[in-house]
């Protein structure tokens, strides 16, 4: 047995058993002869049958012969009952030798054994039948008989001799064999120490064991939970792949489909290339076209605005303001053209009723009418987009080289302000002329630079006050109080103007001419609370330089667009008594009509063809000489006042538009270089 070899728990098993074998075992020695073997098992079976024998033969028959420390021949008991007749031993080994002793033992001097006779004595049988009795004289007989039984008994000493030796042999190796059991115990013993050891360590083990076999069938649990789950997902994935794989062949169907189309399309794609190539070389060809038709396009206009007139008047009539009274019906017709009331109207009839003249029966003279045609009128409902879409063009030629000046004439109130910058509160539906002209340029040069035309623009503001010159765009400390300005030769020999001490500022958004307005309307506001309504009584003029080149054709262009507003054209009342600041007012009045004037003379010595046209009488005149006449296209915005109590300076404003009206100023020419 190698126990190192055996689970703890199984030699702990083994061990409990073995126990109390081993405790018994010296006084459980083997058969004499028989081989002791080292295996407890072994020792076991050899030890069994022993049991059993001596079970089977009862106290009396135990056998102790070979035990050491009890001799057999003296602790055997005998039993009373054998006695003289000795048994012959049937077998050899222990049991006869037994007998055998039993027989010394016993034997007493007492009743010899009857002798035989010499000669015919038949030595006695062991196990036979007794020999019979010799009758005592037989002597010989007797003593034949106990010599047969010395030599019988010498015999058996020696065989007792023989077999006390083979006893003795047997001792010592038991003795031997004791002492290695012994040996053998004691290692056991420590084995067994150990073993126990081994096996209360084997339980403290089993215990965690135990423990980790619970930790683990619970980890199994939540395990097997997870596998389900895992199977189940990797079912879905299963499905999932066999969509995907579906999927995947029906892209790959599509991925085929489509590079069999792109081969296809490369072709086209060369194909197309070619014809790209030709079509640019087309595009090159059609440039070329485009610019020529730009150009006809530009002569084209040129010859419509010479058709349209190069001054040209536009009446309109502001609407009635919330609190004004309102004016008779009939007061104002705007009579359709021969169109029909599709066609914009160009016709005003102002109906004035003279209390003066006053008829004989006294009966108030009915109204005079007085009609006027221009070459367009805006009735009070007309809209800034309206009005803007009619000079549109006008503006338009601005770029094309034409230097244009437009200007709003009319009394003080009568809507010149809201129809140049617009309406109050900065809503892009009452925005004026100024700020959409701008928009208007910014756009269509942004269209032009698609053909190779650049242009810069760049804005001044100035007000004519009193035959002063002052700027609207001054900023900071200057403002409302800038210094004087002149107009000056922008250099020797040079038809260019400029006023000194005027910021030109360059714009490119409108964002840009939205600031400039704003910083114009507060250099205004200022002066306006310094002296009394000035800005109706000056005039301002936004001045855009336009400057165009084509570098690819070498072509220059550049003119300037003026967006007058004029000083309310109303006059002094004659009657009105003449202090010091109605004297001041005259000078004022005096001055303006004086320009205005000025600038009828201007416009007509121009439309006659004069030698010589009055610029010099005015500064507004003067400022603006390169932008009337011959190559200059002018636009006039009449501005009425609807109410009747203004019928007067209406019907001389009117009249002196006509008169603008009738003018016809020779043919317009670009400025081109
Ligand atoms: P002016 O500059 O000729 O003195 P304004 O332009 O200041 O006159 O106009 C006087 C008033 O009439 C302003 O309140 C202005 O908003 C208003 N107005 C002028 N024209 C119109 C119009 N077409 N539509 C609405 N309001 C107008
Ligand atoms: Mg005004």
């Amino acid at each position: 047995m190698e126990p190192q070899q055996r689970s703890p728990l199984l030699e702990v098993k083994g061990n409990l058993e073995l126990k109390r074998p081993l405790v018994k075992a010296p006084s459980r020695l083997p058969l004499p002869g028989s081989r002791f073997k080292r295996g407890l098992d072994q020792m076991e079976d050899v030890l069994e049958p022993e049991k059993k024998r001596t079970r089977g033969l009862g106290t009396a028959t135990k056998f102790t012969s070979s035990h050491p420390r009890a001799p057999a021949i003296t602790t055997v008991p005998q039993a009373q009952g054998q006695t003289t007749a000795p048994k012959v031993p049937k077998k050899t080994g222990p049991r006869c030798s037994t007998a055998v002793v039993t027989v010394l033992k016993n034997q007493k001097p007492g009743p010899a054994v009857p002798a035989q006779k010499p000669g015919t004595a038949a030595p006695p049988k062991l196990g036979g039948k007794k020999p019979s009795k010799r009758p005592a004289w037989d002597l010989k007989g007797q003593l034949c008989d106990l010599n047969a039984e010395l030599k019988c008994c010498r015999e058996r000493t020696q065989t007792l001799d023989q077999e006390n030796q083979q006893l003795r042999v047997q001792l010592r190796e038991a003795q031997q064999q004791a002492t290695a059991l012994g040996a053998e115990r004691r290692t056991l013993e420590g084995e067994l120490t150990r073993v126990r050891a081994q096996a209360e360590q084997g339980q403290q083990e089993l215990g965690n064991l135990s423990a980790r076999v619970l930790e683990l069938e619970e980890r199994l649990g939540t395990q097997e939970g997870l596998v389900q789950e895992l199977q189940k997902e990797q079912l879905e994935l299963q499905e999932e792949r066999r969509e995907l794989a579906t999927r995947l062949e029906e892209q790959e169907r599509r991925l085929q489909a489509s590079e069999a189309a792109l081969s296809g399309s490369q072709a086209e794609v060369a194909s197309l290339r070619q014809e790209a190539a030709a079509q640019a070389a087309l595009l090159a060809e059609r440039g070329e076209r485009l610019h020529g038709l730009e150009m006809e396009r530009r002569r084209l206009h040129n010859q419509l605005q010479e058709l349209k007139g190069n001054i040209r008047v536009f009446c309109r009539v502001r609407p009635v303001l919330p609190g004004e009274p309102t004016p008779p019906p009939g007061f104002l017709l705007f009579p359709s053209g021969p169109g029909g009331p599709s066609d914009p109207p160009t016709h005003l009839s102002l109906f004035r009723s003279d209390e003066r003249r006053g008829t004989l029966s006294g009966v108030p003279a009915p109204p005079t009418r007085h009609d006027f045609s221009f070459d367009r009128v805006f009735p009070p409902g007309s809209g800034q987009d309206e009005v803007f879409e009619e000079i549109a063009m006008l503006v338009q030629s601005a770029l094309d080289g034409y230097p244009v000046c437009i200007f709003a004439y009319g009394q003080t109130g009568s809507g010149k302000t809201f129809t140049m910058e617009g309406g109050p509160g900065g809503d892009p539906q009452v925005e004026g002329l100024i700020p959409r002209a701008l928009r208007h340029l910014f756009s269509v040069a942004q269209e032009l630079s698609g053909q190779g035309w650049t242009y810069s623009f760049v804005a001044s503001y100035v007000e004519i006050y009193n035959e002063t010159v002052r700027d609207l765009l001054a900023p900071g400390t200057r403002k409302g109080q800038g210094g004087e300005c002149e107009i000056r030769r922008a250099g020797p020999g040079s038809e260019e103007l400029t006023v000194t001490n005027a910021r030109y500022i360059p714009v490119s958004c409108e964002k840009e001419v939205e600031a400039l307005l704003h910083l114009a309307r507060q250099n205004r506001a200022v002066a306006r609370t310094a002296q009394n309504e000035r800005s109706s009584r000056s005039h301002s003029v936004f001045q855009l330089q336009i400057s165009g080149e084509h570098a690819g054709r070498g072509l220059q262009c550049g003119a300037p667009l003026n967006l007058v507003d004029l000083a309310g054209s109303e006059r002094l009342d004659p009657g009105l008594a003449l202090g010091p600041g109605e004297r001041e007012r005259l000078r004022e009045t005096q001055a303006i009509n004086s320009s205005l004037s000025t600038l009828g003379l201007v416009i007509m010595a121009l439309s006659n063809k004069e030698s010589h046209v009055p610029y010099r009488n005015s500064k507004l005149t003067y400022l603006l000489q390169n932008s009337l006449g011959g190559s200059a296209k002018m636009l006039m915005f009449v501005n009425i006042s609807p109410l009747e109590e203004n019928v007067s300076e209406s019907l001389n404003s009117l009249r002196f538009a006509s008169k603008v009206n009738q003018c016809v100023i020779g043919t317009a020419q670009a400025n081109r270089k």
